[in-house]
């Protein structure tokens, strides 16, 4: 038994700031990694997909270069260099983490799996370790729907999607949500039939109605097919291929591919981790419970990341990280509901999100504002030939806090940060509305925008 300050589980995008500040901190740590270091965004999430996105952005700017008087000939995709490029930028990221982590003074690294022995052992390989303090940071896996004849065909997901090298000829997407529309409108940019099917009546269901069905409009433009309300989806071999059943009110019964990509969700990485022996509580779906500050119920294990549950994404991971450390080393005691909803979708153009959707302003009842403002109004998206989406802000009627955000349009991953950055100052909406921004920018939009809001509809009677 070798014993430690603190162990950390998994190297995703929580666990390597932990162990840098405690073992900065002077504490004896471990961390350990069963596969990849730097867990999913750097091998098979965000990283990888932004760097094929960023692939696919050149192939569709190549194909429209006459509409900017350039002319360059046929374009062709090459995936094995497409998927070269990914993996030179996942792989530096990827040693970076590790080479991080094996140079740290106080930090041992163990890989293998980890598995809890009691509240304050772990095993990994043949060892056990010891310690006070352990911090869970195992992240989640594609989930697998229990869908008919799902046991007879080959299927992808976001980890077996990096491999292939030829690109499909006709890609069936299961699943009409973030994952599943970035990888649908990629692989249509890079040459493939896509067809995106989708359970529910529209995309991104998550989302208002407008931003779903813009999205929608988007995706199709492209040529991507999307098929809603599939309600009864099972697949089949078909010769060489698949067939997909989606039993549509409308369209072809069937449909029929080359590959299958499964993105219908995530599951947290608990199942094999030994919870039970530490007294550590998972929710029916296997997430991890912890309260405000990622304290799980036995004292002295915190649970970080998308194993807890309360967020999904890189940033919400890291910012995990940085609260359990705020409250550990800093006395600063920060929590889970200090933090804004703020995300986004990487489909081209993106869309950048913040706070409530107006949907769930209608459903709590405020008095609000909204203001809405299509991108063929914003100059800088004009001059750029990238006109389609939109950009919609709210705001509190009575307190002139800004309530939420979404801009679907050129830049709207980073523009939105105009907006969240005053929602962290608990500032006004007329703050923004009487900021000077640079001319020619999407963001200048935003204080003109404000200046254009109007009541917002109370929510229809059912
Ligand atoms: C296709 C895709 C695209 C995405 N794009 C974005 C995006 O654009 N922006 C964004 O913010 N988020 C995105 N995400 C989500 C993002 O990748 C995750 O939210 C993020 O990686 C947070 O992960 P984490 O820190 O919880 O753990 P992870 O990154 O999942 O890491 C967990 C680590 O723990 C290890 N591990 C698990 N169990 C054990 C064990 N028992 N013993 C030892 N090690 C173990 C795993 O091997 C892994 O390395 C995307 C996800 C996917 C799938």
């Amino acid at each position: 038994m070798t014993s430690y300050d603190a162990i950390v589980i998994g190297t995703g995008q929580a666990g390597p700031y932990v162990t840098s500040r405690l073992a900065g901190a002077g504490m004896k740590v471990a961390v350990i990694e069963r596969h990849a270091f730097g867990g999913t965004c750097v091998n098979t999430g965000c990283i990888p997909t932004k760097t094929m996105v960023a692939s696919a952005y050149a192939a569709r700017m190549a194909a429209r270069a006459s509409e900017y008087g350039v002319d360059v000939g046929p374009v062709r995709v090459d995936m094995k260099r497409v998927m070269a490029r990914k993996e030179a930028v996942s792989k530096a990221s990827r040693d970076g983490v590790e080479a991080w982590l094996r140079n740290m003074e106080n930090c041992t690294v163990h890989q293998g799996h980890a598995r809890f022995e009691s509240a304050h052992e772990v095993s990994v390989g043949g060892e056990r370790l010891h310690a006070d303090r352990i911090f869970i940071n195992v992240g989640g896996r594609a989930f697998v729907p229990d869908m008919p004849g799902i046991g007879e065909i080959d299927y992808l997901n976001n980890s077996s999607i990096m491999s292939l090298e030829e690109l499909p000829r006709h890609l069936i997407v299961v699943g009409g949500s973030y994952i599943g529309l970035e990888f649908g409108q990629m692989f249509r940019r890079f040459g493939a039939e896509v067809t995106i099917i989708e359970m529910g009546p529209r995309l991104v269901s998550r989302e208002d109605d407008d931003v779903s069905t813009a999205i929608r409009e988007i995706v199709e433009h492209e040529g991507v097919q999307v098929r809603t309300n599939a309600k009864c989806i099972s697949f089949a071999r078909h010769g060489d291929g698949i067939a997909a059943n989606v039993d549509c009110a409308e369209g072809a019964p069937q449909v029929h591919g080359t590959h299958v990509l499964l993105a219908v969700g995530r599951r947290p990485n608990t199942d094999d981790l030994g919870l039970d022996k530490a007294g550590v509580v998972v929710d029916d779906r296997g997430y991890i419970g912890v309260d405000d500050q990622l304290r799980t119920d036995v004292p002295g294990i915190w649970a970080i990341g998308d194993c807890n549950g309360k967020g999904a994404f890189t940033h919400t991971s890291y910012n995990d990280a940085e609260i359990v450390i705020a409250n550990l080393l800093e006395d600063d005691p920060r929590r889970v509901s200090d933090r804004i909803t703020a995300y986004a979708l990487y489909i081209d153009p993106p869309l950048g999100r913040v706070g409530m959707t107006e949907g769930e302003i209608r459903r709590s009842g405020r008095k609000a504002l909204v203001a809405r403002r299509p991108m063929t109004r914003v100059g800088r998206a004009v001059e750029k030939g990238e006109t389609q989406g939109f950009m919609k802000i709210a705001v509190d009627a009575e307190s002139g806090a800004i309530l939420g955000a979404a801009i679907l349009g050129t830049g709207g991953d980073e523009v939105i940060h105009s907006i969240l950055d005053v929602m962290y100052a608990k500032a006004p909406w007329t703050v923004i509305r009487r900021a000077m921004h640079i001319h020619p920018t999407v963001s200048e939009l935003i204080p003109t925008l404000l200046s254009e809001l109007r009541p917002m509809e109370a929510p229809t009677a059912t």
